[in-house]
């Protein structure tokens, strides 16, 4: 995959200006929350998503900067849409791209059952009950006892942000600006699928299928790809 022009250092700069609204955690580092059981496969969960469009170019500028050209080549190949693992966690359960990991990531077990709770009652009537309900579903999905918030002074900023939607908000702003590959692929897509924008978010792999993958592999391929896939702007 050639470098990207427009993955300009300003695109770097405002995503970490956004990642450092969530307060870092440590955890064990068992790398379960970046692994599936067959369980959490078969009910539809999947590793690493949503990974929005600018997170996107943001890591594999990364991974283009950072690894190995047989590790790129790996990488940029990697076209599995829901795939069991995260390509990114390494051999020692380790996320191999922990500092340009995705808002998902970096999210995912902030919250507790108690912090939910409390935020529900502090807010109840202060914002719309479709946002409480929205916020409570998606944490409640994201927990791990073994996750530890490291910055406690930055949950209650963070806390308005998950539940107004700001960090989504704030990527789909980014996303406007974005062109995620050259015109040939852009028109391949609207062509082969009869959209008329780039994803919003995605995965690596479904990602790469686009972006990455040979334009002849595209050509042909993409469009029963696309027609199998499950989690294209899937929020
Ligand atoms: S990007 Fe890193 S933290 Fe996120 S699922 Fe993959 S290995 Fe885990």
């Amino acid at each position: 995959m050639e470098a990207s022009p427009l993955l300009a250092e300003d695109l770097s700069s405002q995503l970490k200006i956004l990642y450092d609204q969530v307060p870092s955690t440590c955890c064990a580092n068992s790398g379960e929350c970046c692994a599936l059981t067959d369980a959490e496969f078969d009910q539809g969960w999947a590793t690493m998503f949503p990974l929005y469009s600018a997170e996107y170019l943001h890591i594999a500028e990364h991974v283009r900067t950072h690894f190995s050209p047989q590790r790129q080549q790996e990488l940029f190949s990697f076209t599995e849409e829901r795939p069991r693992r995260c390509p990114f966690l390494g051999e020692d359960r380790r996320c191999t791209i922990y500092p340009v990991r995705p808002l998902i990531c970096r999210t995912y077990a902030v919250m507790d059952p108690q912090r939910i709770a409390q935020a529900l009652e502090r807010y109840r009537e202060l914002l719309p009950e479709p946002w409480l309900k929205g916020f409570a579903r998606r944490e409640g999905g994201m927990l791990c006892p073994r996750v530890r918030v490291m910055q406690p002074e930055k949950l209650e900023q963070h806390i308005y942000n998950l539940i107004t939607t700001f960090y989504e908000r704030a990527l789909r702003r980014l996303h406007g600006g974005l062109e995620l590959a050259d015109p040939e692929r852009r028109e391949l897509l609207f062509k082969l699928t009869g959209r008329r924008d780039w994803p919003l978010n995605w995965t690596w792999g479904g990602f790469n299928a686009l972006c990455a993958a040979p334009l002849e592999w595209m050509r042909e391929h993409f469009k029963g790809y696309w027609k199998k896939a499950e989690l294209m702007d899937a929020v």
